[in-house]
């Protein structure tokens, strides 16, 4: 589903990501993990068209979308999720929510399905719907960026860091609703610096440090391998 193929990227002088070399295949979970600054959000911003990269290719279901401006890659069927949240706070839950009209990716009955799905996914959000975005907790803050990303119906969802600044109950929420998303037949890139958490619900792991992919396997064989213990521990 998304193949992405000797990617680099860099900040100025700083080349953060280097022929990476990455594959999603359609209903698969795959996680990149690896330690602070190895280059897994440039990786994502590359791929969602938040950063230009400066070579390599990305793919989606066989269509390239190298260097597409971010809204032009969410028609294309790629929503993330971005650290930090990015939802927009003066409007409320609800109108976050319908935001996702502007993707030109969904009728308004998908819309009407779609916001069914996102509470029924996150009950939380059903219950505040009128509230005000900025007046949320970090932790719904993170739903309503979720939701919002599952509203335009993505082939792909990239995930940058879920569990970043949250308590261990909310991470727990979040990571189930990744597993019913998972078992739901979603395509999911997830980079997380909690490498046990990536570990425990994805079917293939890419390890990156200082730009490269320095390792992939499944979460078992991950498990065993030096590389993957210096991700986890530095
Ligand atoms: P983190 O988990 O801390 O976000 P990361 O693995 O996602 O780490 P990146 O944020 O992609 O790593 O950073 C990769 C490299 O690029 C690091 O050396 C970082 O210092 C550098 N970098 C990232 N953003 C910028 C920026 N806006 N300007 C300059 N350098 C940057």
């Amino acid at each position: 589903m998304l193949h992405v193929s000797r990617l680099c990227a860099a900040h100025g002088a700083v080349q953060a990501v280097r022929e990476v070399d990455l594959e999603v295949p359609a209903g698969d979970l795959v996680a990149l993990i690896g330690a602070n600054g190895a280059g897994k959000t440039t990786t994502l911003h590359a791929i969602a068209g938040l950063h230009k990269p400066a070579s390599g290719s990305v793919r989606v279901g066989g269509r390239d979308i190298t260097g597409w401006p971010c809204h032009k890659v969410v028609r294309s069927g790629v929503a993330m999720v971005a650290e930090g949240r990015r939802i927009a706070p003066p409007l409320t839950v609800h109108e976050n929510l319908e935001l996702a009209v502007y993707s030109g990716r969904t009728t308004k009955q998908q819309q009407k399905d779609g916001l069914a799905r996102v509470y029924d996914l996150f009950p939380r959000l059903a219950d505040r719907r009128d509230q005000l975005a900025a007046s949320m907790s970090g932790g719904e803050q993170q739903m309503l960026a979720f939701g919002r990303a599952l509203m335009t119906r993505p082939d792909v969802l990239l995930l940058d860091e879920p569990s970043m600044g949250l308590a261990p109950s909310i991470v727990d929420v979040l990571f189930e609703t990744i597993t019913t998303l998972h078992e739901s037949g979603a395509t999911i890139l997830l980079v997380e610096q909690n490498a046990e958490l990536a570990l425990a619900v994805s079917d293939h792991v890419y390890v990156m440090q200082r730009g490269r992919i320095v390792s992939h396997g499944d979460p078992d064989e991950m498990r065993s391998e030096p590389e993957v213990m210096t991700a986890l521990f530095g």
